[in-house]
């Protein structure tokens, strides 16, 4: 029996184990699209169906940061190639940019801010009002990532009625210490565990292909799998000018799909969005990312990058077969 002839249901119920996530990270390109693909594929239909996602973001307040994210174009460490400064958008620009991503068939909504957390009252009162209002105005589910949050801060977000709360862990626990030097992993993790303990619905990923090696790329599913979220967004590096990782150019396609179902195998009924890096990693292959086994992806803008035009992304699904729905009104019931 080959490594792939697994059985579906099984894998279904209880994810796959690290020496298999590796195998589908090194097998070559006919295995791939042969075996591991298929395999994607259908538990990601067993879980979805035909209905997938589309998130939405707003850079509610840019750059400035304190943090060194290797990555990030709005740490303060790297001044070169910075993208715009400016403080939190008022509760109106924010309603109105949920407003544009309905129009444009957004599902999900998230409020992005740069820093290490919100900290000022009057930051919290601005968002507190923009979330309420968008529940009132829009259809849209809403989400937030702020940063390392105050347990009773999430808790005002959580009164107005948000559900989901995105915090990433940005890579795996062991190569985090070489993309972030001014907070540690565990940090990350304790954000999470105050926004379960409140009762959010989690939303945690990170980015592949900042130099971690493969073997890293399984450790972070596995860490992903401990956190146990229900969604997560998966990223490919975008080099940004300036920044420590400007000329890493590490992954191919291929790499980006079997990131992909790398990630659905190991957490097979997880929400799986693919997000930032999508247009300049895969090109002409975005259309796969689906078969790859994500159930999800973002519609318009990145949070320093330009997305490819909503409308495109909007033709894509229909083309593939696939209807968008807010992740809460899929009616799957994990536990299947
Ligand atoms: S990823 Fe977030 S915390 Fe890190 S530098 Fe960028 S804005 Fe700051």
């Amino acid at each position: 029996m080959g490594l792939w002839n697994l059985d579906v249901e099984h894998i279904y119920h209880h994810g796959v184990r690290a020496d298999v996530a590796l195998a589908v990270l090194t097998c070559d390109e006919k295995t791939y699209f042969r075996e591991v693909m298929p395999l994607a594929r259908a538990l990601r239909s067993k879980a979805f169906g035909n209905k997938i996602s589309f998130c939405s973001i707003t850079n509610a307040k840019s750059g400035a940061c304190i943090e060194d994210c290797k990555f990030c174009a709005q740490s303060s460490h790297y001044k070169e190639g910075q993208s715009p400064v400016y403080g939190l958008k008022s509760a109106d620009q924010i309603v109105a940019d949920a407003k544009q991503a309905w129009d444009f068939g957004a599902t999900e909504f998230s409020i992005v801010t740069s820093g290490r957390g919100i900290t000022k009252e009057r930051e919290m009162d601005t968002l507190v009002n923009a979330i309420d209002r968008i529940h009132q105005e829009t259809n849209l589910e809403s989400c937030a990532s702020l940063g390392l949050m105050k347990k009773e801060d999430l808790k005002r977000l959580r009164d107005v009625g948000m559900i989901n709360y995105h915090h990433n862990i940005e890579t795996s626990r062991s190569y985090f210490p070489n993309i972030v030097t001014t907070h540690q992993f565990d940090d990350e993790i304790e954000s999470l565990k105050h926004a379960k303990e409140l009762g959010f619905q989690i939303c945690s990923g990170g980015i592949l292909g900042m130099g971690e090696n493969l073997d890293q790329r399984v450790e972070f599913a596995f860490n992903l799998k401990e956190i146990d979220p229900d969604s997560i967004p998966l990223n490919f590096l975008n080099p940004r000018p300036g920044t420590p990782l400007a000329h890493l150019h590490d992954l191919t396609p291929l790499d980006c799909l079997k990131g992909i179902s790398m990630i659905r195998l190991v957490l097979p009924k997880k929400e799986l969005f693919v997000c930032g890096g999508r247009e300049v990693n895969l090109g002409e292959w975005q259309d796969k990312i689906f078969d790859a086994g994500a159930s999800g992806t973002m519609l318009g803008n990145y949070l320093t990058t330009r997305g490819q035009a909503p409308e495109d992304d909007v033709n894509m699904i229909k083309r593939l077969g696939l209807e968008a729905v807010a992740p809460h009104r899929k009616n799957y019931d994990p536990s299947i």
